[in-house]
């Protein structure tokens, strides 16, 4: 398989470290509100990720952390704690905050079909190790004390910012518009990996260490909770590409700086879901999420799919009338499967299934191309297959796509095949009509309809026909 790898910066032929073993790192939500449907492109391409690999016969094993302290309002060491910015927005306490947020995160992903990772860890219970990993960092030069936090030198390492060629005046986050310059950084690019003394007195959640009490920067639980769980060689590292600077920039600086030897080979960016006004927060415009979704007649799997249209690395604009485009692509492909539900006879064709699932491999191999299996799927719909070929394919497919296809084909009324072209004319005829805003011919168009037996709805999904 064919991977772009945000750390050398082209496409690699992916390989393992230890032979059909796969370690993958994901970097959790920071759950201090809903996560919106942005963050969850980045879970549903991943999940893609995974799925795939595992499709092809490896053996995965995903890891994930919970972010419940530590990621402070910049991506840097500056502003309130997310958490506590919650806690005190809902009057709760943060461990409230974030054993509700986490619930609302997972059943989202349910909805999404997106698996849970092997292992989900919350920041807070990994305590210990980060203090561990920060005292072997003290003693071995990488890190200093300063007015009374620990700081990471990212003057020790040969190289720091390790994804791009970036210039160190625009990124260095003490430099970054609105961020206050902190005096105790030898270095700007310096980042946090223990607070003690900040001006946060409120904090909520601190704990004791050889430094006094304090709390872990949102950078040094990655790391640790990678080593951890998956040792110390990381096969594949995935996160939103904002993550890329700072964070993932921080996690290798001190991940290598501890173990001495290069961590993680393969650097998975997912690029992000904006709208028609910038990129999609959970503070400023419209907060999207799955129940927003829901309530506006959307299937979950719907938004899956449109995240599925486009190439992972490129940036994807949403709009309801994107959206509605996908549901209605959505609803033609679940009706075109129906039929082939109802077709038990006859047997897989070797041959023809090889074809079309070779086509379907080659699409996500070449750096998980997920339109292009998307269009695969479409050849083997119009292929000369027969329906039991068609059939085990598409269900094989879906164990990566995690689309309902089958599920929802098989709900499906609207089957191309049985509803009368009668009534599929007049239907389309009414849909013209509602658009044109005649609505008295749509109504007309809709008795005509009833008075073949078939009751017409317009959803979010596309237009639906039931038998009375
Ligand atoms: P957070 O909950 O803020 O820690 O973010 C969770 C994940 O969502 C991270 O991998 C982010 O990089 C990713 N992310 C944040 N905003 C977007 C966006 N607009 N589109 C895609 N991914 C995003
Ligand atoms: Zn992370």
């Amino acid at each position: 398989m064919q991977l772009y790898n945000s750390l050398s910066h082209k496409k690699e032929e992916f390989v393992p470290r230890f032979g059909n073993r796969v370690s993958m790192y994901t970097c959790g939500p920071t759950v201090y509100h809903y996560a919106h449907i942005g963050n969850l492109r980045s879970y549903i391409m991943e999940d893609v990720l995974e799925k795939y690999l595992r499709f092809i016969g490896y053996d995965v094993k995903r890891v994930m952390n919970i972010t419940d302290v530590g990621h402070l309002t910049s991506d840097g060491d500056t502003g309130d704690d997310k958490m506590l910015k919650g806690a005190k927005r809902e009057h709760k306490t943060v461990m409230e905050i974030a054993e509700f947020y986490t619930g609302a995160f997972f059943e989202d992903c349910r909805k999404l079909n997106i698996k849970t990772p092997d292992a989900v860890v919350p920041a807070t219970s990994c305590i210990d190790e980060f203090i561990r990993v920060i005292s072997s960092l003290l003693e071995k030069g990488f890190a200093y004390q300063a007015g009374g936090n620990i700081y990471f030198d990212t003057s020790k390492l040969d190289k720091y910012y390790v994804f791009n060629d970036f210039k160190e005046e625009d990124l260095a986050v003490g430099v970054r518009d609105g961020v206050e310059n902190d005096e105790n950084k030898r270095n700007k690019a310096d980042f946090v990996l223990w607070f003690t003394r900040s001006k946060f007195d409120d904090q909520e959640l601190k704990w004791d260490s050889p430094w006094g009490v304090g709390y872990p920067g949102w950078h040094i639980e990655c790391s640790c909770i990678s080593m951890q769980n998956l040792g110390e060689y990381l096969d594949i590292h995935c996160g939103g590409i904002d993550n890329a600077f700072p964070h993932h920039t921080n996690e290798i600086a001190q991940s290598e700086a501890y173990l001495g030897h290069e961590w993680c080979n393969y650097w998975f960016h997912v690029h992000h879901l904006n709208t028609n006004s910038g990129k999609m927060s959970k503070s400023s415009g419209e907060f999207l999420t799955v129940s927003l979704l829901e309530e506006k007649g959307y299937l979950p799997v719907v938004y899956r799919f449109f995240c599925l249209l486009s190439h992972y690395r490129k940036s994807l604009v949403f709009s309801w009338e994107n959206l509605d485009n996908a549901a209605g692509a959505y609803s033609k492909l679940t009706a075109k499967i129906a039929p082939l539900t109802k077709e038990t006879a006859g047997e897989i064709d070797r041959d023809e299934y090889n074809r079309l699932m070779n086509v379907f491999k080659d699409a996500l191999d070449s750096d998980l191309n997920t339109s292009l299996a998307i269009t695969a799927l479409y050849d083997v719909l119009k292929s000369d297959a027969n329906a039991v070929t068609k059939l085990a394919l598409i269900k094989e497919f879906d164990r990566v796509l995690g689309l309902d296809l089958i599920e929802n084909a098989e709900k499906s009324d609207n089957t191309e095949e049985s509803v009368p072209q009668e009534v599929l004319e007049l239907a389309e005829e009414r849909k013209a009509a509602r658009k044109d805003k005649n609505f008295a011919l749509a109504d007309e168009l809709r008795d005509k309809i009833a008075s073949l037996g078939y009751e017409v709805r317009e959803t979010r999904q596309g237009t639906v026909l039931t038998k009375k």
